[in-house]
């Protein structure tokens, strides 16, 4: 009796753990492959071109071969020099990052009228000649300085607006985070058959921040990147 009993137990013992076993938690079955969503960003242009509308006004190009047109934009003041104001927000925030990372930013020029420029040109044509004048100074109307896009940044303990600028430290902050903040060296070295300016190391123009990038990224001149949209 005591055996069949004893037989008993160990059978329900038995029965008991292959039910606990069976019941245990099957593993996980493997995630399905999910149907995967619509990519939500639109497919880049086969050209890999940021999709910008270079008829916008911040890409208008004025150089020797293109004088300024239309009216003077809206100005508003950068520390005291006047730019086009819709590019206040962006020189604000490129000169407060240099000043954080150690630098003196300061904007010496802006938008400058035509007078101005013809001041300028004239002052340049007496102590060098016109042939080198205009290749140092843009010719009134030519120069980039109309749009009140461009600015002349040097550092302001040493006011250096020379191609020295490009050994100091603000330089090459500048080159390295410019296209953040939507600014281009405009006038790069080696360029000037395109750009038609001497290497200005100090001039920085606004483009927005994805041409910018853009242009940065592929050491182009604003000439050569707007020739990219020409046969699209
Ligand atoms: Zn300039």
């Amino acid at each position: 009796m005591k055996k069949l009993v004893f037989l008993l137990l160990l059978l329900t013992l038995c029965l008991g753990l292959a039910a606990c076993a069976a019941s245990d938690p099957s593993p996980a079955p493997t995630p399905s492959e999910k149907a995967q969503a619509p990519e939500e960003t639109p497919e880049p242009s086969d050209d890999g071109l940021p999709d910008i509308d270079p008829n916008s006004w911040q890409f208008v190009l004025v150089n020797p071969w293109n004088e300024i047109s239309g009216d003077a934009p809206a100005l508003e003041n950068f520390e005291g020099v006047p730019f086009d104001a819709r590019i206040i927000g962006s020189l604000s925030d490129f000169a407060q990052g240099a000043r954080d990372a150690g630098y003196s930013f300061r904007a010496f020029s802006g938008y400058r009228d035509y007078a101005t420029q013809a001041y300028l040109y004239n002052r340049k044509v007496e102590q060098v000649g016109e042939a080198k004048a205009r290749t140092i100074v843009a010719y009134p109307g030519t120069s980039e300085h109309h749009t009140g896009l461009a600015a002349d940044i040097a550092d302001g303990h040493y006011e250096l607006l020379t191609s020295e600028l490009e050994n100091t430290g603000l330089y090459k902050w500048m080159v390295e985070h410019c296209a953040e903040y939507g600014f281009i060296v405009r006038y790069p070295n080696g360029k000037s058959d395109v750009t038609g300016i001497i290497y200005e190391p100090w001039h920085f123009r606004y483009v927005g921040v994805e041409a910018a990038t853009y242009i940065m990224e592929n050491d182009l001149t604003l000439e050569e990147f707007l020739a990219l949209y020409e046969n699209r």
